[in-house]
């Protein structure tokens, strides 16, 4: 049976791809694998979702292809360059073209909304304090909490935390956005926006998102599922 991946992109490059794979950490006197050889492309503009039990290596593998984990064994391209042996600049390149969307927001507490958006652009080159205090505004007005801008995130609620999460992510307007369980902590309800603002930043920015979940119900929201089962992917 041909692979349904390669028909349907297969004229287009992976702009993530990744190749045996294996990752392993320090247990007590020994080691144990988590990762067990792990291939998947993924494709410019598409949502994919990796599902499986909690423990299966998720957020390893996540760690792995965002460039903060040191790749053991195999290797992944991301655009093209591969992440070993990449130099530290090339990798800060990397880095910006990531955004990233934890389960528990990593928002600052000490700020406002509107300054924990802008923190990425602390170290653009490019970027004034307008400037970035106007994109910050825009992005916050694509996730719809522009008006919650001058509270503290304590002051929000979980899905609205996660919406600033979101902004912060997309304010370099990255090219791939790499999600860790966005919607582990929220009410069902919250839990859904959240993944229709994913799903629409996704449509209308061309953004490829890797979504790691054990959440069912957001399944709809995919271009494609595989599980990660055993360390091994399965695709259906
Ligand atoms: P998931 O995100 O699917 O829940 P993880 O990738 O977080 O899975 O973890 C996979 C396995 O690796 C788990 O058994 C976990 O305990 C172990 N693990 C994860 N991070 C570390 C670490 N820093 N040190 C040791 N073991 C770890
Ligand atoms: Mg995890």
């Amino acid at each position: 049976m041909p692979d349904p991946q390669e028909q349907l992109f297969e004229d287009t490059a992976p702009i993530i791809s990744v190749r045996n794979v294996r990752h392993s950490y320090k247990e007590g006197d020994g080691v144990k694998e988590v990762l067990h050889g792990i291939n998947l492309d993924f494709y410019p503009g598409e949502i994919v979702i990796i599902m499986g039990p909690s423990g299966s290596g998720k957020s390893t593998l996540l760690k792995l292809i965002g460039a903060q984990l040191t790749i053991q064994e195999g290797d992944i391209t991301i655009d093209g360059e591969n992440l070993q042996g990449a130099t530290p600049k090339k990798l800060m390149c990397l880095r910006r073209n990531l955004g990233f969307i934890f389960q528990s927001h990593h928002l600052l507490d000490s700020i406002s909304v509107l300054q924990n958006v802008q923190l990425p652009l602390a170290f653009a080159e490019d970027a004034t304090a307008e400037s970035s205090r106007i994109e910050a505004l825009e992005v916050l007005k694509t996730v719809g909490i522009a008006d919650q801008s001058a509270k503290r995130p304590s002051q929000l609620s979980g899905g609205q935390r996660q919406r600033v999460a979101i902004a912060r992510a997309l304010i370099r307007k990255p090219g791939i956005v790499l999600a860790d369980e966005p919607t582990a902590s929220l009410d069902q309800k919250s839990g859904r926006e959240i993944v229709e603002i994913i799903k629409k930043m996704a449509k209308e920015l061309g953004v490829t998102v890797v979504l790691v979940t054990h959440d069912n119900r957001i399944l709809d929201i995919a271009d494609r599922i595989v599980s990660l089962v055993d360390g091994k992917l399965v695709s259906f």
